[in-house]
């Protein structure tokens, strides 16, 4: 692989919580317009590499690189501001505000680099926000709930509406942690769906999932991670014919 189409470089990070070292050495090169998944099985550090991505967790050691700049002492607003959003583990929205609302404020913090609760007021004035929220929503598959509060969603509802909050702000490397966990099998198609087609427009994605089926329907190229090391990397089927990924990580 050449590093001139890399988006993001994760060069030799380790972190520890005290005495456990949850990563140790990771290398991670993540390629413009790939999906990139990373499994292993739970407390592998899987979280804990995307929270060093966004600058939620500073390593102890190594760097990572995002087009180019090195983000040693950025803070997380300054990290999504330079282009990389993330849908978390847990929903973060804002369940007294309509899904409108929800979707709007992170687009006027695109455009004004701040991300202000009383943005709400600032931008439903504005039209082009507004079209661009509801369009959107119709492609998370939201817009007839439009109207409803957030809070009122069910599980997978809010999961779809967070990743619609991530798509406004054009993201050019899209981080996602378990999107489809706990989501029925009929929200997880639609979400295979929705990131397909996020696939076919060229955005990059970094995606952190469990559910064989979804890693196997999307990704370009495959990290196991165990123990806070990558133990495997390459393309679908080089993981799957991995003989140790194959014994401890798929159950095959
Ligand atoms: P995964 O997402 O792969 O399940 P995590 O990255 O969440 O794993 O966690 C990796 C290891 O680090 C686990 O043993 C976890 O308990 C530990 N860990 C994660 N975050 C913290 C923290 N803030 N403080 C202490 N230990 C943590
Ligand atoms: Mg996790």
């Amino acid at each position: 692989m050449s590093t001139q189409n890399m988006v993001l470089n994760v060069a030799d990070v380790s972190k520890s919580f005290g005495g456990l070292k949850a990563l140790s050495d990771v290398d991670l090169q993540i390629e413009e317009g790939t999906v990139h998944a990373i499994i292993g099985p739970n407390g592998a550090g899987k979280s804990t590499l995307l929270n060093v991505c966004i600058g939620r967790i500073t390593p102890d050691t190594g760097h990572v690189i995002f087009d180019g700049e090195v983000l040693d002492s950025h803070q997380p607003h300054e990290i999504n501001q330079l282009g990389v959003s993330r849908v978390f583990q847990t929903p973060e929205i804002f369940a007294d505000l309509s899904l409108l609302d929800n979707v709007m404020i992170p687009a006027f913090a695109r455009r004004d680099g701040a991300f202000r609760f009383n943005a709400i007021q600032a931008v439903s004035g504005q039209a082009d926000i507004r079209e661009e929220a509801e369009a959107v929503l119709r492609d998370v598959g939201l817009h007839e709930q439009r109207h409803a509060l957030a809070g009122s969603l069910s599980r997978g509802d809010k999961r779809r509406l967070e990743m619609g909050m991530c798509l406004i702000q054009r993201p050019k490397l899209l981080l996602l942690d378990e999107p489809t966990a706990g989501m029925s099998r009929h929200d997880t198609n639609m979400t295979i769906d929705l990131l397909k087609r996020l696939k076919q427009r060229g955005m990059t994605k970094v995606i952190i999932e469990h559910d064989m089926h979804v890693v196997f329907s999307l990704a370009d190229r495959i990290s196991v991670l165990a123990q806070g090391r990558i133990i495997a990397e390459g393309s679908p089927e080089e993981v799957r014919a991995d003989p140790k990924v194959k014994e401890a990580y798929l159950g095959e």
